[in-house]
């Protein structure tokens, strides 16, 4: 027997492998196996069986990891496609599909063949130690010696004489089932001492009459030190004890109470019955349900996945990672109990290994996850949904670059099932997409509880009158928020940019302080003492002088982020509870939740944020939204820079007044007269897509042309630019329709001490980027160590 195995490499290929006698587990495709791959080995999967190689000699299987395969063939299928379409490994999406706790630990050990090693004196006392004492080390142990010159000459030396023998050992994956000790009760007549009352013997049974299967911890609980008693019970055979597999959970609490479903409104029906349909019929469809934040649609979500798991199927839902917070998940936990499981970032891997695993065995048939929960191993497929899929961090920033609101939809058409994609802003891509016929759209126009949408205003910075001493605020601004703290009502600010200000320019000689590992400069942070750059972390401590110049003159900062508007505001409201909300604020698992809380429960008065105020629960007290710098956004060097403004400025609008009260919503801006504003301020969706679509078909960009990014980058500027040239001489005719962009500098041209040089290449169609990709890349391109070829399908950063 023959099987093909899928390596977690960048290819699409797969390589056979024999299978060998004496293995406990058959062969079935999606089982996981541990192979050997040039001189070490590796863990892959099982993508197919059969009877003949056209290579010989084949190496041999050497391991089964698991006895059931982890890949469904769905799956499998699924991350096929993933890997064609995204150009990249079918074992790289395997991989990445499954929870980082099921990685494989392979450990590389050294094992000594001589009794003494030669010229082991002339190392330091810890290294002595370590090759005498024991026959075998691991590099990590070698390591953590902190190996010199010497050292490591050494230690070649004896490789190479044959004195020690590296090996590569498996230590099987790296989350484990957690199991637990159970008692179970083999004879219920079974008495204690009739004598005694309440020995433990007595205690224990009372205690297993009435649970016939209980964990030692139970017992634990209620009768200490039961271990003995227990003993005694097994050897007279009246219990057994086995062992039992329990599921960590990241939310420990216990499960919300069981809520009644909502009665739909007459709109939420209508789109409601739209849905019934297509999911009573299990042929794919994929509906775009446009609806203001508020609307209703998550109450709609509810009942579309109650139907399908009527009709004994199962649902996906998708949500970005940030609005993934327990506020969202309890209302699916209230409605289906335990039947959810739940799958995003923030889990340990032991949590999320264990989710992952309640949905391959069937426990559950709903997931609501994240990101790479696309990838869940639900059976039965019937409903896919993806809220706000709009969303940016649907798409994957590193390798598989794979979109998952994109994937979500192939996942739905190859499964028959329905597939509601839901944002208030839709993406220009899914809006195109209904213009085109391929998906139907539904909306929701109505807020639920506050029929008005907020009464949005843009205020020109530079004309408005502005707060002494303050100039990021205008006086008008700060007037609505002082009503609003005498009404008790609460206010979010919001502004796209976390630190003091994003500037520390000396006065001597004007220079900008950079990061030295990109081609940005420091954000200042005055919380932490010092300077911070946003992309590769570096930190550098306020200099007492000039990095540049030397002087010891002042340091002009410029500009403003989240934390010199929350010093402001509290020197202008002292008396008012001001909390600050974006990533520096975030400690801890449940830190985002804890503040939703606390602005629930009105513990705050005004919340400073960047875009994770945008997200989330209902704050029914929030009657005024201030947008402090909608440039920010606005101002990118890219072409989805309005989408992404418009967007983000309707999100947050849709912050303000959600109960009884009316809300208010301020944006200041330099650029009043832009049309993301202006169709933001007007709450008109439709204008905004009409004026945008009109100009990316003249730009030629997406949802128009399709696109692919070419990223070369080294440590080495004079290489990424020939990386680049070399990418570029691979198309030695170019297409009909294809533009070629490039070779080029990247705007963002050196990041974490790479430079960057990139090739675009744009057309009509997928398809025939497609096939010149697969042209130029035949022969791939060799690159050096440290150095990166990045291919970036449909890419949403073109910086
Ligand atoms: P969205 O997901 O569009 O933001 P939600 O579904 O969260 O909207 O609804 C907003 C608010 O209205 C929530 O507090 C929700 O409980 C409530 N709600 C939604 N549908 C109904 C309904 N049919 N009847 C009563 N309240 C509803
Ligand atoms: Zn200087
Ligand atoms: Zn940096």
């Amino acid at each position: 027997m023959i099987v093909e195995v899928a390596l977690n490499l960048p290819l699409q290929k797969t390589f056979d492998y024999a299978w060998p006698e004496g293995l406990d587990v058959d062969p079935v495709p999606g089982l996981r196996v541990l192979v050997p791959f040039a001189r070490r080995k590796m863990g892959g999967v099982i993508t197919a069986l059969k009877k003949h190689s056209d290579f010989s000699p084949l190496k041999k299987v050497e391991k089964t990891i698991e006895e059931d395969p982890s890949m469904t063939g769905e799956i499998l299928d699924l991350c096929r496609w993933v890997a064609s379409y995204y150009f990249c490994g079918w074992g790289e999406v395997l991989n990445s599909s499954l929870p980082g706790g099921m990685g494989l630990l392979l450990r590389q050990e050294f094992v000594r063949k001589r009794e003494s090693l030669p010229g082991v004196e002339m190392l330091g006392k810890p290294f002595q130690n370590l090759v005498s004492t024991k026959e075998r080390w691991s590099l990590e142990d070698w390591n953590r010696n902190q190996p010199g010159n010497e050292e490591k000459k050494l230690l070649k030396e004896w490789l190479r004489q044959g004195h020690l023998e590296k090996v590569q050992t498996f230590a099987g994956q790296r989350s484990r089932p957690k199991m637990e000790r159970w008692v179970r009760l083999l004879n219920p007549e079974a008495k204690g001492d009739p004598k005694r009352k309440k020995t433990k013997k007595v205690q224990i049974l009372e205690k297993l009459k009435k649970s016939p299967e209980s964990s030692w911890e139970e017992i634990r609980s209620s009768i200490p030190n039961p271990a003995q008693a227990l003993k005694n019970l097994e050897k007279e055979g009246v219990v057994e004890f086995f062992e039992k597999r329990v599921f960590r959970r990241f939310l420990a609490e216990p499960m919300p109470p069981i809520e009644e479903f909502q009665q739909l409104t007459d709109d939420q029906q209508k789109v409601f019955e739209e849905l019934d349909d297509s999911i009573h019929k299990d042929e794919y469809q994929t509906f775009l349900l446009e609806g203001v934040t508020g609307s209703g649609k998550t109450e709609v979500y509810l009942h579309a996945v109650r139907l399908t798991q009527e009709l004994g199927k199962s649902s996906l839902v998708l949500v970005p990672e940030i609005s993934l917070t327990p506020l969202l998940v309890n209302r699916f936990r209230s409605r289906f109990g335990d039947n959810v499981a739940v799958l995003h970032s923030g889990m340990d891997d032991g949590e999320r290994y264990d989710e992952w695993s309640r949905v391959r065995n069937g426990l559950t048939s709903i997931v609501v996850g994240a990101r790479s929960a696309v990838f869940a191993p639900l059976n039965n497929l019937g409903l896919v949904i993806v809220d706000e899929e709009h969303d940016g961090s649907y798409k994957q920033a590193e390798t598989p670059r794979y979109h998952a609101r994109d994937v979500a939809v192939y996942r739905g058409f190859k499964a028959n099932a329905t597939v509601l994609l839901g944002s208030a802003t839709p993406s220009l891509e899914s809006s195109y997409n209904v213009q085109l016929g391929k998906y139907h759209p539904l909306f929701l126009k109505k807020r639920i509880f506050q029929p008005e949408l907020p009464e949005v205003r843009l205020m020109d910075l530079k004309h408005c009158d502005r707060q002494k001493g303050s100039p990021y605020f205008s006086m008008e601004l700060l007037e609505a928020i002082r009503q609003r703290l005498i009404r008790r009502e609460q206010v979010l600010i919001f502004l796209n940019r976390r630190g003091y200000a994003p500037l520390m320019i000396c006065e001597e000689c004007n220079e900008t302080l950079t990061c030295p590992n990109c081609s940005l400069s420091l954000v200042f942070h005055q919380g932490i003492g010092g300077l911070r750059c946003h992309h590769c972390d570096y930190f550098l401590p306020t200099p007492k002088t000039c990095p540049e110049c030397g002087s010891k003159g002042p340091q002009k900062i410029v500009g403003s982020g989240t934390e010199q508007i929350e010093m402001e505001l509290k020197n202008i409201f002292p008396r008012a509870e001001i909390m600050r909300m974006d990533r520096d604020a975030l400690h801890g698992k449940h830190a985002l939740s804890k503040m939703q809380r606390r602005i629930h429960d009105h513990e705050v008065d005004i919340v400073v944020g960047t875009q994770l105020i945008t997200k989330g629960h209902d704050f029914p007290n929030v009657t005024l939204v201030g947008a402090i710098l909608a440039d920010l956004s606005l101002n990118l060097p890219d072409f989805r820079a309005g989408e992404r403004t418009f967007q983000l400025l309707t999100q947050v609008a849709g912050r303000a007044g959600r109960a009884e009260k009316p809300g208010e919503v301020f944006i200041q801006t330099y650029n009043p007269r832009h049309h993301s504003l202006q169709c933001a301020r007007d709450h008109d969706a439709k204008r905004y897509l009409e004026v945008e679509l009109k100009q990316r078909k003249v730009l030629k960009v997406p949802p128009y042309w399709s696109m692919v990014l070419i990223l070369c980058s080294s440590p080495s500027e004079k290489r990424a630019e020939t990386l680049a040239s070399m990418v570029r001489g691979r198309i030695k005719k170019i297409p009909q329709n294809v533009t070629i962009i490039g070779p080029l500098e990247s705007p963002l041209k050196k990041l974490r001490n790479r430079f960057r040089w990139q090739v675009l290449l744009k057309a009509p169609e997928i398809s025939v980027l497609k096939s010149l990709l697969n042209e130029m890349m035949q022969e791939p391109i060799k690159v050096q160590k440290d150095e990166l070829l990045q291919i970036d399908v449909d890419p949403h950063h073109l910086i």
